[in-house]
């Protein structure tokens, strides 16, 4: 048997942890880094996952894939997914079930393949450090991610050859990892700023329960956006400096943003930092250009508080959906490499009025959460409290009514499992049967939200609102959701299952499963191990 491990299977990076002779150990690869850009370069002839990956970036981006997190489970119309298309180098296609998929050098890939590479990456890490097989895992999600999201990170698991055991929202791992578990009725807020998005989230612990009272983000709003807006104002400087146009210039662009990205981290611990490039660019005459420029805390902080002041909204919007103010919050939890960044900190610290709780690395906070649920699911280790995981409906759920409008019969924020009934009267006269067809979403009609699946339900002949119908909705503990409809009168019932689906059908799934013979790697950082 194998063991049982914790992944943060994050947009930008991931993280690997496991609970070993009762210590969490989070792994490292051979050159001691704790976490791995979620970066697969596709060559010729190997795959290359992580570091490796993302420095493959700068000299072949149309054959390196990044940020595959965010079209996971998605539809290829969604707004992320366009927004992705126009801005990546590889291709992002629509696949024949309508999915998003990514095409490099004329190859398609479901995004659960590429997020498949990335946990085999981790899984290698994991095993050359601990020198032993990994094969289960918890594995973590944004709280926000719907039934299909999930889905497809299962299957991504399930590719990669790791049983998923639980998919775990985020800012339940990292509350368990900050050590909140059978903490006497605390509200945490755990405050999520990574590479590529921001969640916040509202928890209340009690003992072995925990609850998602509300959760909110911003799917374009992370680290990245800070990079690219710094890297905006020093591309401005430059042109100023060398009267020149660099808008169509992708390498001058991608230097520039990786060197805003440096300086940003740079400023996290010193007030100014000096950025230098040298032969950044050459002109049509061969003359070489250099950039210099000193940049400091408080010049940077006025090009990027529009972003910080984005996050604060966003955790007053999540106070009043929770129905609380910052009085109610016993604890602040940062997650997420950008909180490192003194800016985001403070203001954190400003708004909720009292200072957050940095104890646990925010790189490892949640997968070191998720290597503690593994853990309490699979040992028999009596000193580890077997916590109570309660989740909430991350959208709402509502079957579609007369004039196409959607009827909400359990809201968002919902926590799980959970039962909710409504009774409906025929619309129309002589009517012979009522299709139950379930939404998921906010929008107030049909066509704004998500066919979940429908079904029918044969009635007998009547005046119309002479027969009854009454609609359950049960989601139990896993998230699946069962609708129920039953006529009032004669009892007569018909009742649909939902079955989370991804992007890629069960036997696709099956057919890309990865096998010791394709471990298409030729990636020193696995085979040395340490
Ligand atoms: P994550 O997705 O949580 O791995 O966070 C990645 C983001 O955190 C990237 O935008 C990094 O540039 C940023 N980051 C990492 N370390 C620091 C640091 N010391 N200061 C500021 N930002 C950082």
């Amino acid at each position: 048997m194998g063991l049982a491990v914790g992944i943060d299977l994050g947009t930008s990076n991931s993280c690997i942890a496991c609970v070993r002779d009762g210590q969490v150990i989070v792994c490292l690869d051979s050159e001691g880094r704790n976490t791995q850009p979620s970066v697969v370069a596709f060559g010729s002839r190997s795959v290359v996952v992580g570091s490796r990956a993302k420095k493959q970036l700068l000299h072949s981006p149309e054959g390196t894939v990044m940020s595959a997190k965010r079209l996971i489970g998605r539809r290829f119309e969604d707004a992320e997914v366009q927004r992705m298309k126009s801005r990546s180098a590889f291709g992002v296609y629509r696949g024949d079930e309508g999915d998003a998929r990514f095409r490099v050098h004329g190859k398609g890939y479901a995004p659960e393949e590429i997020s498949a590479h990335v946990l085999a990456h981790m899984k290698r890490i994991a095993e050359a450090q601990l020198g032993e097989v990994v094969d289960k895992a918890v594995i973590t999600v944004p709280a926000y991610f719907n039934d299909a999201q999930r889905q497809a990170t299962r299957d991504a698991a399930q590719i990669a050859g790791l049983e998923c055991l639980r998919v775990l929202n985020e800012p339940t791992a990292a509350a368990l990892a900050y050590g909140y578990n059978n903490a006497q009725k605390k509200r945490i807020v755990v405050f999520d700023l990574g590479g590529g998005t921001f969640d916040v989230s509202i928890l209340r612990v009690d003992g072995d329960l925990y609850e998602v009272i509300a959760t909110a983000g911003d799917t374009l709003l992370g680290g990245d956006d800070f990079d690219h807006l710094a890297a905006d104002e020093l591309l401005r400087i430059f042109e100023a400096q060398v009267k020149q146009n660099f808008t169509e210039n992708r390498t001058v662009r991608m230097r520039m943003r990786e060197a805003a990205e440096m300086a940003k981290i740079a400023l996290s611990k010193s007030e100014e930092v000096m950025i230098d490039l040298p032969g950044v660019w050459r002109n049509a005459q061969g003359q070489d250009y250099s950039f210099s420029y000193q940049l400091d805390r408080h010049t940077y902080a006025r090009w990027v508080l529009p972003l910080v002041q984005r996050t604060l909204g966003i955790c007053e919007e999540t106070l009043k959906t929770a129905k609380m103010n910052t009085r109610h919050i016993d604890a602040v939890l940062l997650v997420g490499g950008m909180t490192r960044y003194p800016l985001v900190r403070e203001a954190a610290q400003h708004l909720f009025g009292r200072m957050p709780d940095t104890s646990v690395n925010p790189d490892e906070a949640v997968a070191v959460g998720a290597a503690i649920q593994a853990h309490m699911l699979t040992s028999m280790d009596d000193s580890m409290p077997a916590s109570v995981l309660l989740d909430v409906t991350s959208h709402s759920l509502s079957i579609r009514t007369m004039g196409g409008h959607c009827d909400v019969l359990i809201p968002a924020n919902t926590p799980i499992p959970t039962e909710a009934s409504k009774v409906f009267n025929t619309a129309v006269d002589q009517q012979t049967e009522v299709r139950i067809a379930v939404f998921q979403g906010e929008g107030r009609t049909a066509d704004m939200n998500e066919l979940l699946g429908q079904f029918v339900l044969a009635v007998p002949p009547m005046a119309r609102g002479q027969v009854r119908v009454r609609v359950t909705f049960t989601i139990d503990s896993d998230g699946i959701v069962q609708v129920r409809a039953v006529d009032d009168k004669l009892g007569k019932e018909a009742a649909i299952r939902i079955e989370a689906r991804g992007g890629m059908t069960p036997e696709e799934v099956r057919k890309a499963q990865f096998t010791s013979g394709d471990v298409v790697q030729n990636n020193p950082e696995q085979t040395r191990g340490r």
